[in-house]
């Protein structure tokens, strides 16, 4: 996987917050930080994210491209 594969991974997970409202108000969500972190002795993508109406904050975790193929082509192909 090179780079470009890794930035439209990191992209989809963006949609993926961008469409999910936050559970207080039903506001969005900005990312605020995105992290690598060793989980079980996987890596994963942890985002945390701000909801900008209300300020609630929300941690996204995604499993990394590189260790879960198929989980990766599922996201390229919503994203088209
Ligand atoms: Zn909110």
């Amino acid at each position: 996987m090179n780079i470009r594969d890794i930035m439209k991974y990191i992209e989809s997970e963006y949609s993926v917050i961008n469409d999910t409202p936050c559970e207080i108000c039903g506001g969005n969500y900005i990312a605020d930080c995105l992290e690598i972190d060793i989980i079980n002795g996987f890596p994963y993508d942890v985002c945390t994210c701000v909801c900008e109406n209300c300020g609630y904050e929300k941690t996204f975790t995604f499993s990394a491209p590189f260790i879960d193929e198929n989980h990766f082509k599922k996201t390229k192909k919503t994203m088209n």
